[in-house]
């Protein structure tokens, strides 16, 4: 949503044609509020680059898996990125279609694969050798056959957030570049297991090409050992981790991405493969804004502290990751700005949503967090007893629910006294 589909309009920000202020009385405050325009935007800048290629798109539900956002993209074509037996119930409930479902993960649980196995997912991504014997196991067991992918660990370094690098080989993510012929070769044995892929995933928040391509030129020569020992694959799968523009970065257009990769699996005779790619943040970060009003100011000695509705447990990125969201006021003021830190009101030195920034505001005010769409309704809580925001989707002039607010007795209703 970032430029095109939040405007100022005689003064007011609006999400297409929603204006925020009346939004917000109508809806309470914190809230999530998505542009579906901005969805289909989005969409389409990987539809236009996979026109015409053999080409499979999985959207790294994690990033925000509400199930009108997972409808939306099934319907324009999207499969799904699975980390959990609960993001593959969320799949299935809007209809998707298994077939265009990919399992990672490095901790599945029996259940999880059990499920899985008999929905007829399209792959599961491997992630160590316990697992690998753990599925084929379970497949034996059920006489169903495992399609799966080994999900290597190239080592190489995206650039990125230490917290969401996840290619490197202290990581505790995939299988390692050198132990992962071996652990094809012990899959290529196992009888209920149907070898069909490769992959990897490197990390989040990539803002450059080159870790990609670093990674597809250790992947290449593996690929290449695995036709010499006679193990076909059928596709490979470069994951997610394209960036957004959070503030000023600037991001490669997916395009770039895939024709690059595609360019070098052709000079590297592999370009019969299907490629898959996993993208989650670049598909929904900048489609949603959360809506926050301020509650109080505050002045102390060295700082002034906007201290808004919304908090950590909203919106964790900040204090997990120091991660920058731009703030706006919905209706701005003319006058002079004071320098503020934006906080919660939880009790923890790490509830801040921004700091240092330039803001004229006055109690009641309603600000937007921008680039709220992905990594944040997912992450929320509890925590402090505070009830989850609602959330709507914007399309022109008319505005859906598509979450209500908790209340107080949702969060309650599953503990008992003794
Ligand atoms: C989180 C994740 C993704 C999506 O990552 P983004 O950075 O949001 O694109 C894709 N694949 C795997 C395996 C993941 O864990």
């Amino acid at each position: 949503m970032k430029n095109n589909h939040l405007k100022l309009k005689n003064n007011i920000f609006h999400v297409e044609n929603i204006n925020l202020e009346l939004l917000a009385n109508k809806m309470g405050t914190p809230l999530y509020v998505y542009s579906r325009a901005a969805i289909k935007d989005s969409w389409n800048r990987y539809a236009k680059a996979i026109l015409n290629k053999n080409c499979l798109i999985c959207y790294g539900m994690k990033a925000n898996s509400n199930l009108a956002i997972l409808k939306e993209f099934s319907e324009l074509g999207s499969g799904f990125d699975i980390v959990s037996g609960g993001e593959l119930e969320r799949a299935l409930a809007i209809g998707a279609n298994p077939q265009k479902i990919v399992f990672s993960g490095v901790g599945k649980q029996e259940w999880e694969i059990i499920y899985a196995l008999k929905s007829g997912i399209k792959c599961f991504n491997i992630e160590s050798e316990a697992e690998l014997h753990k599925i084929s196991d379970i497949a034996s067991n059920l006489h169903i056959t495992a399609p799966i992918s080994i999900r290597v660990n190239p080592d190489v370094d995206a650039k990125t957030h230490p917290y969401i690098s996840t290619g490197l080989k202290e990581n505790k993510f995939g299988i390692s570049i050198k132990n992962a012929l071996n652990c094809y070769k012990t899959a290529s044995k196992l009888p209920f297991i149907d070898i069909v892929g490769i992959d990897c995933h490197i990390g989040s928040q990539l803002t450059e090409i080159p870790p990609f391509i670093d990674a597809l030129d250790k992947l290449i020569p593996l690929i290449k050992e695995l036709i010499k020992n006679n193990i076909s694959i059928k596709h490979l799968d470069i994951g997610g981790g394209l960036g957004i523009t959070y503030k000023d970065e600037v991001i490669p257009d997916p395009k770039q991405i895939i024709d690059s990769v595609i360019l070098k699996l052709k000079e590297s005779n592999l370009d019969h493969l299907e490629l898959i790619l996993e993208p989650g943040r670049s598909l929904i970060g900048n489609c949603g804004i959360l809506l926050t009003k301020v509650i109080y100011i505050k002045h102390s000695e060295d700082r002034n502290f906007v201290i808004v509705d919304a908090a950590m447990n909203d919106l964790l990125r900040p204090a997990l990751y120091q991660s920058y969201h731009e703030v706006k006021p919905v209706a701005p003021r003319t006058g002079n700005a004071k320098e503020y830190d934006v906080v919660g009101p939880i009790c923890e030195s790490a509830d801040w949503l921004a700091k240092n920034r330039l803001l004229n505001v006055q109690e009641n005010d309603l600000l937007i967090i921008e680039s709220a769409g992905a990594y944040c309704t997912t992450m929320s809580s509890n925590y402090n007893s505070r009830v989850r925001p609602a959330e709507v989707i914007v399309d022109d002039c008319k505005y859906y629910i598509i979450k209500n607010r908790e209340n107080l007795s949702d969060i309650l209703k599953l503990e008992t006294t003794i």
